[in-house]
């Protein structure tokens, strides 16, 4: 296949293309850099079924020849970046969605959407399944990011039943990993910069809100057989193991040796949601996927990953 990866630069994008292209396939990667990097894809370069375009999918996009499939991973995803880019995300999730199902019609592409736990909002179900229709508030900071994942769905689902256009959507659940960016502001990052510098680890709150939190192979895996399958309605892609804030807290502190504790901070943003947690039951019946790398080993397959980066950019001795 030739596979358009829009926020290709990214942290998801960038371990999607290079699974895609383990898998034999040629990727064209697509990023503006507002949050990504060309760092993650640098190891591509010189891959001959490999290629990057600096662009901003709010614009229109042009390109030459067949396009077998796209998936459609641009955005800011952190709510630190969704609170400093709120234009931004808002338009690529609309515009940006409108444009690459454009392109997706025009090439006869199947179409692939990155969606998030987020359009379940704070959520009065749990765990929170498919079916439910979310609980968010549209003009709080976080409705820019929720708003326009659910416009996104929306407009989805209408090229699909209008145009025909063959389209999947993945819920996607706090995932970490390699590559994230290191100021994203996120729970992972956060906490795994400061436990490596002997700080304590910053507890939004009382930290009694939960997440549940899914290692990027994961992930990757998740999507990649949801691309394959023929299922047009929204999947979860994420692992049910739930924890308090403040116990993963506790976890990343024991893991890396971290004497310093933690701090509380009054800095949850407005809806933080109180609890999350997938319900994978459909991904499991009828992709035959979960999860298989629990929180431990992944964040002991992540931290190595920051201490190196943390050292390369002089941070950390
Ligand atoms: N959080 C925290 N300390 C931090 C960063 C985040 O306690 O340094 C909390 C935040 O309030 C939220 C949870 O961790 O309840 C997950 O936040 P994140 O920004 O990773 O993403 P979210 O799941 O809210 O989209």
């Amino acid at each position: 296949m030739r596979v358009l990866i829009t926020g290709g630069a990214g942290f998801l994008g960038s371990h999607l293309c290079d699974r895609f292209l383990a898998e034999g396939h040629t990727v064209i990667a697509m990023d503006n850099l507002i949050t990504g990097s060309t760092d993650n894809i640098a190891h591509l370069v010189g891959n001959e079924r490999f290629s990057y375009i600096k662009h901003d999918v709010t614009n229109y996009i042009f390109l030459d020849g067949p396009i077998d499939a796209i998936l459609h991973f641009a955005s800011p995803a952190s709510p630190v970046d969704y609170l400093e880019l709120p234009i931004q995300t808002l338009k690529v999730g609309a515009l940006g969605t409108h444009k690459v199902l454009g392109l997706a019609k025009a090439k006869g592409a199947r179409f692939l959407l990155a969606s998030t736990s987020e359009v379940y909002g704070d959520p009065q179900v749990h765990p929170q399944e498919e079916s439910y229709y979310g609980h968010v508030n549209p003009i709080g900071p976080r409705g820019v990011y929720d708003e326009a994942k659910r416009f996104a769905e929306a407009i989805t689902m209408a090229y699909n039943r209008y145009h025909g256009v063959d389209t999947r959507i993945v819920r996607i659940f706090n995932t970490y990993g390699e590559r994230m960016r290191l100021r994203d502001g996120r729970v992972v990052p956060n906490f795994i910069q400061q436990a490596l510098r002997g700080e304590p680890l910053t507890v939004y709150g009382d930290g009694a809100q939960t997440r549940s939190f899914q290692y990027v192979a994961d992930l990757v895996e998740g999507v990649y057989r949801l691309l394959l399958s023929d299922e047009v309605e929204p999947v979860n892609i994420g692992n049910p193991g739930e924890f308090t804030i403040r116990q993963f807290a506790e976890m990343i502190n024991e893991i890396t040796g971290n004497k310093a504790g933690i701090v509380a901070k009054d800095m949850r943003t407005q809806d933080d949601p109180q609890v999350r947690q997938p319900d994978i039951t459909k991904a499991r019946r009828i992709l035959g996927w979960e999860p298989q790398v629990d929180v431990e080993a992944g964040l002991r397959r992540t931290i190595p990953w920051f201490r190196e980066e943390l050292i390369r950019r002089g941070e950390l001795s």
